[in-house]
């Protein structure tokens, strides 16, 4: 997204349009709806167009502002950063690629792990940074989810994973298709262990994410509208040279056909996820 338009026309009072130069980042375009909308605006409704509802994708740090108590978490393992075991070269050389999405994201990974509390009560929560290489998962992803799953157990902490990704990181090879294995014995450690795992699907969430611990959930929540699937709708057609219904692949069209639990909107994740964890935890 970004600005639609450096310059915009204005009617000055003598009844001539004039063109004026507008701010950087004043205003949003939805990409849904078209309509133009001032960034202040979709800033304090939570980057969902107030039109038509459509959710805006939303960096980490609005992640966390929007999902846990101000000032309530940590965040943890912060350092461990991707290397290049396969000397990969595609149009760019991998080493390069991840170089240019730390530099870019200030973060050392694709994933985010924090200890944190909704409504005063703690939780491990993990997020993907679709901002960092398209949220793909590769070795250092599938460490950090399951070293987070761990460190869960070993606190007794229920876990939330938001996710918005590409998948599975192909420059990582079959690296990066071992961590859906990994990710998921890791999860299905912390349901021996009788803790909660809520997962909560982003636009968009795809590929091997999708295929492993995305959709492990004990609850699987997604956002309103938000792209969800293992390959992507063209792909599909293609290979199937079927027309595909209205929909298809969308959090609405996805929990009609049991896939997804709860679509929540934005505005309601938090005091969603409170009550959940009041079901599902016992706090002293
Ligand atoms: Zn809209």
């Amino acid at each position: 997204m970004g600005l639609f338009s450096r310059k915009k026309n204005i009617e000055t009072p003598n009844g001539e349009s004039k063109k004026v130069e507008i701010p950087d980042g004043m205003w949003e375009k939805c990409p849904n709806c078209l309509e133009i909308i001032y960034s202040k605006t979709l800033q304090k409704n939570q980057m969902v167009c107030p039109k038509c509802d459509y959710h805006f994708r939303i960096g980490v740090e609005e992640r966390i502002r929007l999902m846990l108590d101000e000032g309530s978490f940590k965040e943890f393992n912060t350092e461990i950063t991707s290397i290049d075991p396969l000397n990969f070269k595609d149009t760019k050389k991998y080493i390069d690629r991840i170089s240019g999405a730390v530099k870019k994201t200030n973060r050392k990974s694709a994933f985010i792990t924090l200890e944190g509390k909704i409504d005063g009560k703690s939780i491990a929560l993990g997020i993907l940074d679709f901002a960092f290489l398209g949220g793909s998962m590769g070795s250092v992803v599938g460490e950090k989810i399951t070293r987070m799953v761990e460190y869960a157990i070993e606190k007794r902490l229920p876990v939330i994973i938001v996710s918005g990704s590409g998948g599975a990181r192909m420059q990582e090879s079959i690296l990066s298709l071992m961590q859906m294995a990994k990710t998921s014995a890791a999860l299905g450690r912390l349901s021996k262990e009788k803790l909660p795992f809520i997962s909560i699907l982003t636009d968009p969430t795809t590929g091997g994410v999708t295929a492993s611990f995305a959709m492990l959930g004990d609850i699987n929540i997604a956002e309103p509208r938000a792209l969800i699937g293992f390959a992507g709708p063209r792909v599909i057609q293609q290979t199937i040279k079927q027309d595909l219904p209205e929909g298809f692949q969308r959090s609405e069209f996805l929990q009609e056909h049991g896939m997804i639990d709860m679509i929540v909107p934005r505005a309601k994740i938090k005091e969603t996820l409170s009550k959940l964890l009041e079901y599902l935890m016992v706090y002293e």
